[in-house]
């Protein structure tokens, strides 16, 4: 009987029961789950170098064929090691292999055996050419070598049994199904299943194209994944749009009226634009699900809160989350600015005392608070609406898909507005939300001056502290941002403690403060009130004032030790800067990673960065540890290959439209297949 892949690994003969059982317990429990389980990389064995030749080869990997002449097996005086040695020979000159701590190996390789041997040469401690603990195998003249794939260790199966089982599994790929049916395998411009496979686990050539993940076989899969993920997302998607909003919420023209009079600026086309988008979803009998990007003072805000006053004037509560207590405080400063008395609004933050915290639970289960921001504290259990009809959460990267999740579920349906100003390409966009419709606000608001960019070495400081006091002397105000990275759990206050000392010597007649999340609400808003007002000329900082923070006569950012921070993060330090009339400037201090910086300092555009940023660091770096919703796949890269997300997106698309029914079947089989190759990474 053939093998076939949904055989148990035991039906593999030449594994063994023992090993059978170690795989099993790795999850690699069928033949196809060792056909999905790929090799990392490849070695070229089919080119065997001559011993004679061996020293032009030094520390480089290299294929022998020989015979042994001589083995010993010893005890190294120092270190008591067990050492295993064998002479082997090829006509053209002789060379020892070494392996250490492997004494069964006397047992295994004899004299006069013909091996095949990979291995790095190197000159040993007393100038000996010697090759360690390579890899071997017994050698017949027929054998001529081959492109030998090297798969991850799986416990303590030896490399060459899991190599072998691998190899036998391959003859069941006949048999296999392949999940992606013709018609489909056409329009994604794919190869079947069973040829991809093989090719990856015993490919013909190495050409550039396969070393680089992008040969047919490879797009095979990569396209596979990506579709897989797409249609998940379309299928998801598709269920929720069934679901129809219980509440109707209408546009009057009291309303519009409102709004008019409460604006203190006239919206740019682009807030114009995705106001409309925005307006158009809440009064669709569908919930509203969208991602609004835009770079950092591009008045995401404002955008937000024209929703929010069309949901209270119909009757419902909205929620706004936000990252940190700072930026609840000016969200809602600016709320009470814009609204006045006229809709009663709370604000949610952990510090808040028991009896504030009684007040707004009450008012928000009861319906009497029209409008909370407030940050995670809005996510515990006990903070329940009578009826949340918009969630908002600002800088979205700054939560986990998780807490997302927390706060929508306060709600039957409700509208959900997500707003980023770390512009995420779209090309990542579309990889984890391509079930989230997009509005970008590509516009800066008028009268925004560019902000300069200075990449500064640590032996200029005195320059730049001259430059930073002549622009205080003119009545600026400056922030100094130290690497002290606010999301860490324990945030290491000392750090910022001495560069404030700094700062207040350099600066003696100055008036400064400190500013680092872990100082209790009053004091951060008192110094944020402070600063505001322009009763300090510098405030010196961790990342807490990385996000949403809007003081228009602050014009000076610098950064101290500028390498610490990600690309997009410095440009969002940036963006709190050049808000008002006065000329901007940010200076990085860095004696690192100059090359990487002076892109900064060339790039203004949010988007651009980004773009760079992901490219340097990926996407799990580039989105923070918070975030826990980056999907992992296998050869697929979501920067490199967004075209081929895109595509596979196209296609989703138009399956779920022939039908959701079929395509959740199809989604189910893909994902099954996904999720049991995705589970042992
Ligand atoms: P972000 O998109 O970074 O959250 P904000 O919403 O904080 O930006 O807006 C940045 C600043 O620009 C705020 O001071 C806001 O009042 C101002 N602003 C927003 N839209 C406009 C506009 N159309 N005209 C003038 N100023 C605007
Ligand atoms: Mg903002």
């Amino acid at each position: 009987m053939p093998l076939a892949p949904t055989d148990s690994v035991r039906a593999i003969v030449p594994l063994g029961a023992r090993r059978a059982a170690i795989l099993e317990s790795n999850g690699l429990e069928r033949v196809d789950d060792l056909l999905w389980f790929f090799p990392f990389r490849y070695e070229d064995r089919r080119h065997p170098v001559r011993i004679a030749d061996l020293g032009h080869h030094l520390d480089q990997p290299v294929l022998l064929r020989g015979e042994v002449r001589s083995c010993r097996a010893n005890v190294s005086p120092v270190r008591r090691m067990k050492i295993f040695e064998a002479m082997l020979e090829d006509g053209s000159g002789a060379v020892m292999l070494v392996w250490f701590n492997q004494p069964y190996l006397a047992e295994q390789i004899k004299r006069g055996d013909r091996l095949a041997v990979y291995g790095v040469p190197r000159l040993s401690y007393h100038r000996r050419l010697q090759i360690e603990s390579p890899d071997w195998e017994t050698w017949n003249d027929e054998d001529e070598g081959a492109i030998v794939p090297i798969y991850s260790k799986i416990a303590n199966v030896a490399p060459k049994a899991l190599r072998q089982a691998i190899a036998a599994a391959c003859e069941a790929l006949p048999l296999i199904d392949d999940p992606l049916p013709p018609a489909l395998r056409k329009r994604l411009g794919v190869i079947d299943l069973a040829p991809a496979l093989h090719e990856i686990h015993r490919p013909r050539e190495l050409t550039p194209e396969f070393l680089r993940s992008r040969s047919p076989a490879h797009l095979r899969i990569i396209l596979q994944e990506f579709f897989t993920f797409q249609l998940a997302l379309r299928v998801r998607r598709a269920a929720e749009e069934v679901k129809r909003k219980s509440r109707s919420i209408r546009v009057s023209d009291e309303m519009r009226e409102e709004v008019r009079r409460i604006l203190p600026f006239k919206l740019t086309a682009a807030q114009k634009r995705v106001v409309k988008e925005i307006v158009d979803d809440i009064q669709s009998d569908r919930p509203m699900y969208r991602l609004l990007q835009g770079d950092v003072g591009s008045g995401k805000t404002i955008v937000a809160l024209i929703a929010a006053i069309i949901a209270i004037r119909n009757g419902h509560q909205v929620a706004l989350l936000a990252p940190t207590e700072i930026l609840v405080e000016q969200h809602f400063q600016r709320i009470r600015q814009l609204l006045g008395e006229s809709v009663v609004v709370a604000k949610a933050t952990g510090s808040m005392a028991a009896g504030e915290r009684r007040t707004l639970l009450a008012g928000l289960r009861e319906g009497i608070i029209k409008l909370v921001v407030g940050t995670h504290a809005l996510l515990e259990e006990r903070v329940v609406f009578k009826s949340l009809g918009l969630a908002i959460v600002d800088e979205q990267h700054r939560f986990g898909v998780e807490q997302r999740q927390r706060l929508f579920a306060k709600a039957d349906t409700p509208d959900i507005l997500v707003m980023t100003a770390t512009p995420i390409p779209r090309s990542l966009a579309l990889a984890l939300y391509g079930d989230l419709e997009l509005s970008v606000i590509d516009e800066l608001p008028p009268g925004r001056t560019a902000v300069k960019t200075y990449v500064r070495a640590s032996t200029d400081l005195d320059k730049v502290y001259a430059f930073v006091d002549d622009e205080l002397d003119r009545g600026a105000q400056a922030y100094v941002v130290f690497p002290v990275i606010e999301e860490s759990e324990k945030l290491n206050v000392k750090a910022l403690t001495i560069g404030y000392d700094a700062m207040t010597q350099r600066f003696s007649k100055r008036r400064i403060a400190m500013l680092h999340g872990r100082m209790s609400a009053a004091e951060k808003e008192e110094t944020m009130q402070l600063f505001k007002s322009g009763e300090l000329d510098m405030l010196v900082s961790t990342t807490v004032i990385e996000v949403g923070i809007d003081v228009p006569n602050a014009s000076i950012m610098l950064v101290v030790d500028a390498d610490r921070f990600g690309l997009s993060q410095l440009h969002q330090l940036r963006g709190r800067v050049g808000r008002g009339a006065r000329k901007s400037y940010c200076i990085v201090v860095s004696d690192k990673e100059k090359e990487r910086l002076d892109l900064f300092a060339k790039t203004s555009s949010g988007f651009d960065v980004a773009e760079r940023d992901l490219e340097l660091r990926g996407p799990g770096e580039f989105l923070g540890t918070k975030q826990s919703g980056v999907p992992r796949f296998r050869f697929g890269n979501i920067v490199r290959d967004h075209a081929l997300m895109e595509k596979a997106r196209e296609v989703a698309i138009e399956v779920v439209e022939r039908g959701v029914a079929e395509a959740d079947g199809l989604a189910r089989e893909l994902i099954g297949v996904a999720v049991a190759a995705g589970e042992r990474d």
